[in-house]
């Protein structure tokens, strides 16, 4: 998924549909989020999100409701119906992070590995071969926005 093709259109909406959003390019990564902000944020026992260069990310009519509950972390909210929509992270500028679950291509869109793995939900089983990271992967989301 690294190389970005120009034809990809990635489209979706908040639950109430006030909120629209359209990617022009295909995600840099996708990942599963074990952590506990992300947790809360989306109110699922894990959080899958699929990281897009902003440039190519537009919101119709914006990206509703900011908060920054954490250092370094801005959420954004649907202002109408209150869907998580976004996280934006300081030590990975440029790039944001949108829920999976409000992509209308989510089944095309499968985690590449784990993060936050040390925070899972004791009870939550997947199943699958992908690589897990005790915290952040931060080397390699920074890695895969090159
Ligand atoms: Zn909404
Ligand atoms: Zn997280």
């Amino acid at each position: 998924m690294a190389d970005a093709d120009t034809s990809t259109t990635i489209t979706g909406r908040c639950y109430c549909g006030a909120t629209r959003v359209r990617a022009t390019q295909a995600p840099h990564v996708v990942a599963y989020c074990h952590c506990t902000d992300c947790r809360r944020v989306t109110g699922a026992p894990v959080a899958v999100f699929a990281a897009f260069d902003e440039a190519v990310v537009t919101f119709t009519p914006d990206e509703g409701r900011r908060v920054a509950a954490n250092p370094g972390v801005t959420r954004t909210f649907c202002a109408v119906c209150g869907s998580p929509l976004t996280g934006r992270y300081d030590y990975l500028p440029g790039q944001v992070y949108i829920a999976v679950g409000i992509l209308d291509q989510a089944n095309d869109l499968a985690p590449q590995f784990h993060a936050h793995e040390s925070q899972r939900l004791a009870w939550l089983h997947i199943d699958d071969e992908l690589e897990r990271f005790a915290k952040s992967a931060r080397s390699q989301l920074t890695d895969a926005a090159k």
